[in-house]
């Protein structure tokens, strides 16, 4: 069976600054068909807009194929509009010239450009908007716009980039689900539709299959279905047992560990990922747990919404306080482990000394720092030496993130230094 796309071992690498490869993407085989829409959810960072500018044809894989129709996709292949997360609506145009625009490249007759226009603005919801200008509308306007640019060319295939993540909350809502009614009542030529997105919600509430993307490089890790007839209800039982089921998939699957060469086993963990949060959001958000009303443990899609820091935030400091065994997670649950109740319950000393025992124990590259630094003689070494060790195994930015996070929290745990000017680090007490 063909489908309508196809990806067949997709891999793409960029060059970094001192011109050696990183894999972006790995290994992408995906097939869409007809009538299904799938979303592809990964960290900011996996490679979600570069696949789709692959699968656009506006950027070549460095190993593998797109098969659009069953044909090589190009830059010009018909029947593929792609909406952006940015609205990029060009301001001295009106909202139907902007419409228009979409149609320019097809060499289309001018009053049936103006018709297919208005066609799609009216579908989208911006009729009566036909002539005001950009800077007259809301956001969510804007991006309506977006949408009647993309389905004004009649596309079989939609794709979306993070298409609601610039939008308010409630805004975003109501073009989600104005857009799954089109989807749903086929008010449209588009056959599927895939959209990339960091917002685990939104997977749920919009797409028939939900791909996870791992990072470094970017690989399709795990694949769900969600059998449940649109429109979805949010509240629903069934609704927030599938978002707390893919919270738990990607929560479990942490940290990640980039394979793109071995690693001998005494470096093992050195490499590992680590996001750069705070020991003043780490300890913030250990002393809201063990607070009332969670006493210690909490629902994470529950606490997410409570700090409204937005997914990503949440999945990072959570992955933080796990990573320093301050918390475990399971399923969709996150505990206080009795070290961080220790914590919680410490005063600014004491904290610290707990502090850096959890980060001795359980992050290697921290420990790694601290054994190099009491071997060498006097104590100290340049940052530059770690990040070019780093590097041979990770990401220019992951290991710099990585560094980065660790020199805040020796910092705080007073375990080592580390001077901004001369970028060297040193022992706090050489002695310890
Ligand atoms: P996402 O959309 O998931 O946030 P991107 O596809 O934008 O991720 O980027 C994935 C990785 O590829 C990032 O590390 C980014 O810096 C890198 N990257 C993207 N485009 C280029 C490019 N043209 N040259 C070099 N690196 C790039
Ligand atoms: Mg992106």
């Amino acid at each position: 069976m063909t489908g309508l796309l196809q990806l067949n071992a997709i891999a793409k690498s960029f060059h970094n600054q001192e011109g050696r490869d990183f894999k972006v993407l790995d290994g992408i085989n995906l097939s869409l068909k007809d009538g299904e829409i799938v979303a592809l959810l990964g960290k900011s960072g996996s490679g979600k807009s570069t696949l789709l500018r692959i699968i656009a044809g506006l950027l070549a894989p460095s190993e593998g194929e797109v098969l659009f129709n069953g044909a090589p996709v190009q830059a010009d292949s018909h029947g593929i509009a792609m909406v952006f997360q940015t609205f990029a609506l060009f301001p001295w145009l009106t909202v139907l010239e902007n419409v228009e625009l979409g149609l320019e490249a097809l060499r289309i007759p001018e009053k049936e450009r103006r018709k297919r226009a208005l066609e799609a603005i009216d579908l989208i919801g911006l009729d009566g908007y036909e002539s005001a200008y950009p800077r007259e509308l809301s956001g969510g306007m804007k991006q309506r716009v977006g949408f009647a640019r993309a389905l004004v060319v009649n596309p079989s295939l939609l794709l979306m980039d993070e298409a609601f993540s610039a939008l308010d909350v409630l805004t975003a809502e109501t073009l989600k689900t104005d857009f799954i009614e089109l989807w749903a009542d086929r008010k449209t030529p588009i056959k599927s539709v895939l959209l990339v997105t960091h917002n685990i919600e939104e997977t749920v509430l919009m797409a028939d299959r939900i791909l996870l993307l791992d990072a470094n490089p970017g690989r399709i890790a795990a694949e769900v279905r969600v059998d449940m007839p649109h429109p979805r209800d949010r509240q629903s039982v069934a609704f927030r047992n599938m978002v707390d089921y893919i919270y738990m998939l990607i929560t479990s699957g942490m940290p990640k560990r980039d394979h793109s060469t071995p690693v001998p086993a005494a470096e093992r963990g050195i490499y590992d990922k680590l996001a750069h949060v705070s020991p003043n959001q780490m300890s913030g958000l250990m002393e809201a747990l063990a607070a009332s009303p969670y006493h210690g443990r909490a629902d994470l899609p529950e606490l997410d919404q409570t700090f409204g820091l937005g997914t990503e935030d949440v999945l990072q400091l959570v992955e933080a306080l796990r990573l320093l065994k301050f918390a475990e997670v399971a399923a969709a649950d996150i505990s206080l482990t009795p070290a961080a109740k220790q914590f919680v319950d410490s005063d600014t000393q004491k904290r610290k000394q707990i502090f850096s025992e959890q980060l001795i124990q359980n992050v290697p590259l921290g420990a790694y720092i601290h054994r190099v630094l009491q071997e060498r003689p006097g104590n100290h070494a340049p940052r530059i030496r770690f990040l070019a060790r780093l590097e041979d195994h990770m990401a220019e930015n992951d290991a710099d993130e990585a560094l980065t996070a660790v020199t805040s929290w020796a910092r705080y745990a007073e375990l080592f230094a580390y001077d901004d000017n001369t970028e060297m680090f040193s022992l706090e007490n050489p002695s310890a």
